[in-house]
């Protein structure tokens, strides 16, 4: 798979995207990750990528052109299939099953705005998928990006040491993960609970599962709700 972040803060994007376990992946070849700075697609002699919103407000909007420049050159004018994705608190909220979808895709973009938003032109024009990561509003797309990114990266086969990774995880299946626990098996008088350390491989995966649902109804009572309704459908 190869993301391309559309950014006007590249390094930012970079330097995380550097680290551990995607910088690995990138390293090994699982994932290619590049980072656009659209300020080197601005026309303004002085790489001006925003100005003041029509209408009067606060803050600057960033232009549609160097958008659409940027855009077009890394898809060479359209001839190169992309998915484009907005990072927008006015977007649907990400969720796992999004994040399943997307890492099947070949490519993907990732469009970052920045300062009061984006001239509202260049998004009917590109017309993208609208992702938000909450409902609350950051200073730019950079760190959403960011959360789109890892979390699509390490659906990736590789990316992990092994699939159940990421399979028994929270939210993968609709359920929240069991608790986990490691060395010392006694700590502050909290004792390790006894099955994990009978190496009986089946009582531990059912004790695994019966945490999960457990954990899942008194944490998310929602998602419990749902998973059930869907577990007797099935
Ligand atoms: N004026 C915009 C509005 O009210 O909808 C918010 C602009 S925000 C200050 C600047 C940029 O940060 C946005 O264009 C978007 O790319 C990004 N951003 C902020 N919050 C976000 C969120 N919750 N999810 C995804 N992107 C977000």
């Amino acid at each position: 798979m190869k993301i391309d972040i559309l950014t006007l803060f590249p390094e930012m994007c970079e330097t995380v995207l550097s680290e551990s376990i995607i910088g690995r992946a990138r390293e090994a070849g699982y994932v290619e990750i590049n980072c656009h700075n659209i300020r080197d697609y601005s026309k303004d002699k002085h790489r001006h990528v925003d100005d003041a919103p029509y209408g009067g407000g606060t803050g600057m909007i960033m232009q549609a052109q160097p958008i659409y420049d940027a855009y077009m050159n890394l898809t060479d004018n359209g001839n190169k299939k992309y998915h484009l994705i907005y990072m927008t608190p006015q977007g649907k909220t990400l969720t796992q099953d999004r994040v399943k979808e997307l890492a099947e895709l070949e490519n993907i973009a990732i469009l970052c705005g920045h300062y009061e938003g984006i001239d509202e032109r260049v998004i009917e024009e590109l017309d993208p998928e609208e992702i938000s990561i909450g409902d609350y509003v950051l200073t730019g797309g950079e760190l959403p990006a960011l959360v789109l990114a890892d979390s699509v990266c390490r659906m990736l086969p590789g990316v992990l040491r092994n699939d159940e990774a990421f399979e028994k995880e929270s939210h993968f299946s609709g359920l929240l993960e069991y608790p986990q626990y490691t060395r010392p098996p006694v700590w502050m008088g909290r004792e390790v609970p006894e099955v994990l350390l009978s190496g009986h491989h089946e009582n531990i995966a059912k004790w695994q599962n019966e945490q999960s649902l457990e954990r899942t109804k008194i944490k998310r009572q929602d998602m419990y709700e749902l998973f059930v309704e869907n577990d007797n459908k099935n």
